[in-house]
């Protein structure tokens, strides 16, 4: 059998956020919430502040929690870090996750979502 050379697809932040807030739509659990923050285009909205992660989640084993949604190759902003902080001192869960398939993993085991059936790799 000829071996496949796995190809990382490198998708764009929204592209990824779409394909997260889609996942939930289509197989989150009763009772869950998974909404983005608006924090990029909400210029000017008074209350805004740098560093809120992409998304609110609720429900589930962790109550509330955030996830911060990256590029495979993102870094978190000075900003976010300082958020991820804030997070940490409070006791909120977060995961800072890259890729499309990590923030899916997240909100399985935080049971957001139903699991889904995956191929062995
Ligand atoms: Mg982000």
């Amino acid at each position: 059998m000829k071996a496949l050379r796995k190809r990382r697809v490198s998708m764009r932040e929204t592209m990824i956020q779409s394909a997260v807030v889609d996942h939930w739509r289509s197989v989150g659990l009763p009772g869950t919430l998974v909404a983005a923050i608006p924090n990029q285009l909400a210029f000017g909205q008074p209350g805004l502040h740098r560093g809120l992660f992409d998304l609110v989640v609720i429900g589930g084993r962790v109550g509330v929690g955030f996830i911060e949604l990256k590029t495979e190759t993102g870094t978190p902003s000075d900003e976010q870090k300082a958020f991820r902080d804030i997070l940490i001192f409070n006791g909120i869960p977060y995961a800072i996750t890259y890729g499309r398939d990590e923030p899916i993993r997240v909100l399985e085991d935080w049971e957001i979502v139903r699991k889904q059936a995956r191929a062995a790799a």
